[in-house]
């Protein structure tokens, strides 16, 4: 039994990490743990929680029944944010870099004894976030970890990690659940609507929550609808600007990002041109890039990054072919 001043939550945090959760209990408990782990998954699973229990399990003094303690010294330092054998890493604020500075100094902290239990542990997210150099910073300290360290990456695909880092990880992939667990899931957070948000999203339970949360799904659709209107003439460039230089701009660019990813979708089962397929792989990559950009500074004309994309659809008009039930479409009925 787990007592009732247990200080923080039981792991797993989420139904769909269970079977992840028993693979690295079972590796802990055989003291079997690879010395690094990439943990991938994608947004909306709750990776980070998932990857700190990791951590406060193999700190726990006494874990049982699977669960740290919660109430052991380890638990409580880690609790408070203040244990000296734990690191946590991922880009400072207004970047998306984690830096070379970084990496050395998690290198110096390697370097020292575990202070309060055996292990060290790290988690880093995201591993894609490392740049060659802090990739190749961290590369000794992977290849040859001292004893009882544990390196916890977290990517949102294996694929988008420098395959340096990649190889030296065991990799685990945290699936998504299926759409009945995420809307059983959904439900009981009092979730409404949570069709339709996983309809949208897929199933993301956590981002599906955040969406409800902060009320996100109808002014996505909005700009779905507004992108439909460009292409069908039914709206100037201009209006069109005036409309979106007033939402934030990194929502406007995902939300545009997420419609071009789904337009090559039907694109492509509609044998459409290469040409536009071409042109709409294109337009996707600049979209990603005005995504990274705006992440990285606040310095960024939005304004002009809308007027591209803007001119980027009015050439995409002009070559789109008839593509069928579009994704919008299927969520006009929706209130
Ligand atoms: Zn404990």
């Amino acid at each position: 039994m787990v007592s009732e001043n247990q200080s923080q939550a039981l792991m797993p945090a989420y139904p769909w990490q269970a079977t992840l959760w028993e693979q690295f209990v079972s590796l802990r408990d055989r003291g079997a743990l690879p010395h690094a782990i990439l943990l991938c998954a994608e947004n909306g699973l709750g990776a980070r929680k998932l990857a700190r229990g990791m951590a406060n399990y193999v700190l726990c003094s006494q874990p049982s029944h699977a669960q740290a303690c919660g109430n052991c010294k380890a638990c409580l330092l880690l609790k408070a944010g203040s244990h000296p054998d734990f690191k946590s890493l991922e880009p400072e604020e207004k970047s998306t870099q984690i830096r070379i500075d970084q990496i050395r100094e998690l290198n110096a902290f390697l370097a020292q004894t575990a202070q309060q239990a055996a292990w060290k542990i790290v988690v880093l997210e995201p591993a894609q976030a490392m740049n060659v150099n802090a990739a190749n910073a961290l590369l000794k300290n992977l290849e040859e970890p001292a004893a009882q360290t544990l390196f916890i990456l977290i990517a949102e695909h294996g694929n988008k990690v420098l395959p340096t880092i990649r190889s030296r990880c065991r990799q685990f992939q945290l699936p998504a659940p299926s759409r009945e667990l995420a809307l059983d899931w959904l439900s009981g957070q009092g979730v409404k609507g949570a069709e339709t948000l996983v309809d949208y999203l897929g199933p993301y339970p956590l981002l599906a929550l955040e969406w409800y949360q902060h009320d996100s799904l109808a002014e996505r659709q909005a700009i779905q609808q507004d992108i439909e209107k460009l292409l069908g003439h039914q709206s100037t460039a201009s209006a069109m600007s005036k409309r979106w230089s007033a939402l934030e701009p990194p929502t406007l660019f995902s939300e545009l990002l997420r419609w071009a990813e789904s337009e090559i979708r039907r694109a492509s089962l509609a044998n459409a041109s290469r040409k536009y397929v071409t042109f709409m792989f294109q337009f996707c990559d600049r979209l990603r890039q005005k995504c990274a950009l705006l992440g990285s500074s606040a310095n960024i004309n939005a304004a002009l990054l809308i007027d591209e994309a803007i001119f980027d659809l009015l050439g995409l008009a002009r070559i789109r072919p008839k593509l069928g039930t579009s994704g919008v479409d299927r969520h006009d009925n929706i209130d």
